[in-house]
């Protein structure tokens, strides 16, 4: 049996990893789960699972929740507060931790579990944009086994040679390229000048993805693929030349490894999350993750074709703060944090989440790499007031 916790419990990427747990019961035992302020979904799910803790970041949403664990008949813990969830999260002992938060919010807790947990399933891909070098050290030091759970980084994970071949071939000496494939999103066709009008809604309908609504933007904006470029180059130790974005829109190859020799290994598979969530939760066995088995011949096509520059500059954005290095990615990260959620709730329009994540980047000065998870945190919150200030620019 293998211990459990699950940071944003309550989350999509939550509910497709307890789902996973669910059909393999002789596996897996929930530790602890973390929910922001969804408390009714965090009750329901400690009903079904029976966690230790449950926690709680947001103390207003907590309240009455200790009674109601109580009535339950649950003799679950119930700790509450951002600095709880990092407790949690630290517990030694805990065989996996699936980092599942959302946002900037997700690095401290992230941070604890890469120093504490034996292995650490990361889907919470702004933690390590905003302080790569910090986080690939401290797994590095404490050991921990980093699983991707980014469908395209857990693609690449299953493709690339073990990192200490019997030949002692390092990864970087065979490997050529890395190349992540995109959908493009809900506006892949959508008219360029039409894009200004799109609402949140329409952003949030992802032709292939069921996911979080941040997310849901940053795909249509194609700043997730920008995201993840600076994630692999981090994971991977890959210069940011030798990695490539392909659109691909039915979502069947999650991602590509293109090998000295011209070879190319692919991971196939349905756009369910289960997929690469059973791949990390099973390492190194397989088990059964519920999604439907790929029926190639039923798809019939498998199309590919480049980016366009001028729909997606958030992808040339993300570019020029992996080519800037240092601070840079994690100031990218918390403007764009800034401008979706104004999107979201209707304060700018869809093209000025990258205006200002451009600004942001050209107007702050050029930063450290964060050392500390305190760095990180300050270089954020400035570059989340740079980018507040520029809002009045575009509030519409
Ligand atoms: P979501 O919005 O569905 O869920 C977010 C979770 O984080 C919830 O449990 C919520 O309670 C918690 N949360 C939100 N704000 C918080 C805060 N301030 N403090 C503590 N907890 C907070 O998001 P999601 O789609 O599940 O995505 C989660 C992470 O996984 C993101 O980083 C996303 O980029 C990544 N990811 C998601 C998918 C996907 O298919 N959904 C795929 C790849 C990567
Ligand atoms: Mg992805």
């Amino acid at each position: 049996m293998k211990t459990i916790t699950v940071l944003g419990a309550t989350g999509s990427i939550g509910d497709s990893t307890l789902d996973v747990v669910a059909r393999n019961p002789e596996r897996f035992q929930v530790y602890a789960l973390s929910a922001h302020r969804n408390v009714d979904k965090l009750l329901a799910l400690a009903v079904r699972h029976r966690p230790e803790v449950v926690a709680i970041t947001d103390p207003q949403a907590a309240a009455g929740v200790a009674a109601r664990l109580r009535a339950a008949g649950l003799g679950t813990r119930l700790a509450v507060g951002a600095d709880e969830v990092v407790a949690v999260a630290s517990t030694p002992g805990v065989d996996c931790v699936m980092a599942a938060i959302v946002g900037a919010a997700g690095l401290a807790p992230t941070l604890a579990a890469a120093r504490h947990a034996r292995s650490l399933m990361l889907a919470n891909k702004e933690a390590i944009v905003m302080a790569g070098r910090l986080f690939i050290e401290t797994c590095r030091q404490s050991k921990v086994a980093l699983l991707p759970i980014d469908s395209e980084h857990n693609a690449l994970f299953q493709c690339l040679p073990p990192r200490h071949g019997p030949s002692g071939q390092a990864p970087g000496e065979a490997v050529r390229r890395l190349i992540l494939t995109a959908s493009g999103g809900p506006f892949r066709t959508t008219p360029i000048e039409a894009l200004d009008a799109v609402t949140p809604d329409e952003a949030c309908a992802h032709p292939k993805w069921s996911m979080g609504r941040k997310i849901s933007v940053d795909s249509a904006t194609m700043m997730n693929k920008g995201l993840e470029l600076i994630e692999a180059h981090y994971l991977f130790d890959m210069p940011a030349a030798r990695l490539d974005v392909l659109i691909h829109p039915q979502s069947i190859v999650h991602s590509l490894v293109e090998y000295l020799d011209g070879s190319v290994l692919a991971q196939l598979g349905n756009p369910d999350m289960r997929v690469p969530i059973a791949h990390a939760l099973g390492f190194p066995d397989r088990i059964a993750s519920g999604a439907t088995l790929l029926d190639l011949a039923a798809i019939g096509r498998l199309e590919f074709a480049a980016p366009e520059e001028a729909r997606f500059p958030c992808l040339r954005i993300a570019r020029q703060a992996l080519a800037a290095g240092d601070g840079a990615p994690c100031v990218l990260n918390a403007a764009n944090e800034v401008g979706v959620a104004q999107f979201l709730c209707g304060r700018i329009r869809f093209g000025d989440i990258a205006r200002i994540n451009q600004s942001v980047l050209e107007a702050l000065p050029r930063s450290d790499a964060p050392g500390s998870l305190e760095e990180a945190v300050d270089l954020d919150q400035r570059a989340r007031r740079l980018a507040t200030q520029q809002l009045e620019r575009f509030s519409s």
